[in-house]
């Protein structure tokens, strides 16, 4: 973060980049959350588009592939009546560091007022933010941070049960890679939930307590009692090698269905970040049961979290006129 953190920040977000949630105080969180509330009434009208970001050029700078982030940034970019461009940069290791800060040079030479940027590696965003003079959002580097996954989480979790304090909060799966799993840590903890993670041990970070989350290696016991599931992908792309025996085994023991979810509370909701792999972490049926999945809500909600994040870094900006 590129300014000291406030609590008293009025209608202004103190910072220039959106890197992590780590660092975010409480009241800069929830000041994010409530101006994405906005805009999810603005995208379920039929006229969606605003002007409040004419004249705005937004990059979307992907080194690794997406579906769900890339397009909800490009359509509430969109929505908010900015220019996007889309670039999906080829990775080349041999050129790593190279690549990263030459692209980010030439980019800043034509003025964007914000890039959103997905990177392999942990720290990578933050690196090229250092390169630039406009505002950078992280979508995502390596196992590291994709804070705006966080926040519309967070806002369908808000959403759903009025409030994040006090939940019994558990994130099951691929604990080691997952960048989803970290920035969800550091929000629900700054928002006063308990969090739970839930892994097989090749999957669990060994530091893990250093969160302040407390770990199960056992899926039912891990789910006692808690009113928010999170199941996570299997992130083969950043394995080497094999940590799981087998996809089988994987789902046997910590594939969620509705036999397990029944340790947790009768209403618990259960939650993806997509992209589903059903039958190996979550079963199918489970995944589409509106009654318990927010899945499709996480979706929509991703529109609008995104379209208050680009509002908000956008208002510390200098006008280009
Ligand atoms: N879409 C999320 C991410 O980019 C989760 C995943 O890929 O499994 O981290």
């Amino acid at each position: 973060m590129t300014t000291p953190d406030s609590d008293a920040f009025g209608s202004r977000f103190p910072h220039r980049d959106l890197l992590g949630i780590a660092g975010l105080s409480p009241q800069e969180i929830v000041f994010l959350l409530d101006l994405a509330e906005g805009y999810v009434e603005v995208s379920r009208r039929a006229e969606k588009k605003q002007e409040l970001l004419r004249g705005r050029t937004i990059i979307n700078l992907f080194f690794e592939s997406s579906t769900r982030t890339r397009t909800s940034f490009e359509l509430a970019a969109k929505r908010l009546g900015a220019d996007v461009i889309n670039m999906s940069v080829a990775w080349s290791s041999i050129k790593k560091g190279e690549t990263l800060i030459d692209t980010a040079m030439t980019l800043n030479a034509m003025h964007p007022d914000v890039l959103i940027v997905r990177h392999p590696d942990s720290g990578g965003v933050k690196l090229l933010s250092e390169k630039v003079n406009c505002a950078v959002i992280n979508a995502g580097d390596g196992s590291h941070e994709h804070p705006t996954q966080a926040l519309l989480d967070a806002l369908t979790i808000r959403r759903r049960r009025g409030s994040i304090a006090g939940l019994e909060v558990a994130v099951c799966g691929d604990i080691s890679h997952s960048r989803v799993a970290r920035s969800n840590i550091h929000l629900l903890n700054t928002l006063g939930a308990r969090v739970r993670v839930i892994a097989p041990p090749t999957l669990m970070p060994s530091a893990i307590d250093r969160l302040g989350v407390t770990p199960y290696f056992d899926l039912c016991a891990g789910l006692k009692d808690c009113d928010i599931v999170m199941m996570l992908r299997l992130q083969n792309e950043r394995m080497q090698g094999s940590y799981v025996p087998s996809i089988r085994e994987y789902f046997h023991f910590f594939g969620l269905d509705r036999e397990k979810l029944k340790n947790a509370k009768p209403d618990a909701l259960v939650m993806h970040p997509g992209p589903m792999n059903r039958g190996v972490e979550i079963d199918s049926e489970l995944a589409d049961d509106i009654d318990r999945s927010l899945i499709r809500e996480q979706v929509e909600m991703g529109v609008a979290v995104r379209m208050a994040c680009l509002d908000a870094l956008t208002r510390g900006l200098q006008s280009n006129a």
